[in-house]
């Protein structure tokens, strides 16, 4: 299978949306989908049956399907489910996966990684308009529907809906999916009457080839409203770094992890961290009492549980250079700490530095497993 993907020529064809029901349109869509026998199952969002959430389901049956792909609501890491579902044998049948383009990042970063697998897998990437904190939606979805929010704001091209986006979406600089077999798009469309479906790579043609969609009378021009949101938001992300940063010391780092309780959600949501024993879940810490005691002695206390910011530098240092920017570890945090104002700032300036883009371009390895000769010479490294 090719996996990079969108350097050819694409072909765009249009799903139509009667009366403004972006839903009942993309549920045809994929009922079309499945029902052709082309993909074994599909991974997509879709409402729980309280509908007070959208969960990724796998689903084979066509008429389970009750998708909401484009509610704004990333509940769990999709590229982790994906690992978990290709890492020990990847399907023998296509599998399609609905997936927003911060997780088909993630997603490239665990294939090369060795953690997940790209054979027979149809990534069908979502153009992404943001999506809210678990705890904000569950709270909107009492009142209205989420996606009647981001949708009218997209359509009325103003960002009200910022108010309620989690902080990684409103810095995120890429929105759109690279690497995707097809794409679903919006951006340069009006969502409520057309929406675009790419074919990007062959394979991805071929799973749609027979479907009853149109073809675009003129090519799409999607790339003036890419373009603008990407310089809005590198400007939001460049202010926010600048902000996040300018008191950065060890001091403000211990403050910032103050009410850190040590449960290591954030590094259980996280796509990323996918080490099955993490040094910091295991008894390498533990110390007889007497140690624990002299250290208290030699600052006259000190703070328990202790190797929290440890945690987090060790963290950071195993994994930065392919964070995504997702947000899933704030939003993961049950003490509501601002994960993104380090993390954010610490990604960028480390993947700057090292001119790595995580999730870009597939065969660019990790730095973190490259071994250069020339490397830190500027640190004296012989
Ligand atoms: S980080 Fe970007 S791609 Fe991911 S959910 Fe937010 S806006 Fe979408
Ligand atoms: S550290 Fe946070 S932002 Fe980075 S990939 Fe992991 S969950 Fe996403
Ligand atoms: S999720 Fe929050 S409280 Fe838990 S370890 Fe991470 S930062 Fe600390």
């Amino acid at each position: 299978m090719e996996y990079l993907k969108g350097e050819n020529m694409t072909k765009q064809k249009i799903l139509k949306v009667k009366n403004g029901d972006i839903n009942s349109a993309l549920n045809d869509f994929f009922k079309e989908l499945l029902k052709s026998g082309k993909l074994s199952a599909l991974l997509l969002p879709q409402n729980v049956p309280s509908k007070k959430v959208v969960f990724p389901v796998l689903i084979s049956n066509p008429n389970k399907l009750d998708t909401n792909i484009f509610s704004p609501l990333l509940p769990v890491s999709t590229a982790k489910m994906i690992s978990k579902i290709t890492k020990f044998q990847p399907s023998d049948k296509p599998i399609g996966i609905v997936i927003h383009p911060c997780q088909i990042r993630a997603l490239i970063e665990l294939v090369k990684l060795n953690q997940a697998s790209l054979n027979n897998i149809i990534i069908i990437g979502l153009d992404c308009l943001g999506t809210f904190p678990l705890n904000v939606y569950s709270d909107i979805v009492k009142k209205q529907k989420p996606l009647d929010i981001i949708i009218d704001d997209f359509k009325s091209n103003n960002d009200k809906s910022e108010q309620y986006l989690r902080s990684a979406c409103i810095v995120c600089n890429q929105p759109f999916p690279i690497n995707a077999d097809i794409i679903i798009g919006v951006f340069g469309m009006d969502i409520t009457k057309e929406i675009l479906i790419e074919e990007v790579s062959d394979a991805g043609g071929k799973i749609i080839e027979d479907l009853k969609l149109d073809s675009a009378k003129d090519v799409i021009k999607r790339e003036k409203q890419i373009k603008d949101l990407i310089d809005n938001r590198t400007k939001k992300l460049e202010s926010f770094i600048k902000e996040k940063t300018k008191d950065s010391n060890i001091e403000t780092l211990t403050n910032f992890f103050d009410k850190c309780v040590n449960c290591h959600n954030c590094m259980n949501v996280c796509p990323i961290c996918y080490c099955k024993e993490c040094l910091f879940d295991s008894a390498v810490f533990d110390a007889e009492a007497y140690k624990y005691v002299k250290k208290s002695e030699s600052k006259g206390l000190f703070k328990i549980p202790n190797d929290s910011l440890l945690f987090h530098l060790g963290r950071m240092n195993h994994m930065i250079l392919s964070c995504v920017k997702c947000g899933l570890c704030e939003q993961g945090c049950p003490m509501g700490i601002d994960l993104m104002d380090v993390f954010i700032p610490t990604a960028e300036n480390s993947q700057k530095e090292f001119k790595y883009h995580p999730g870009k371009n597939p065969s660019e390895k990790v730095p973190m497993i490259v071994y250069r000769e020339d490397e830190y010479v500027e640190v004296g490294e012989k």
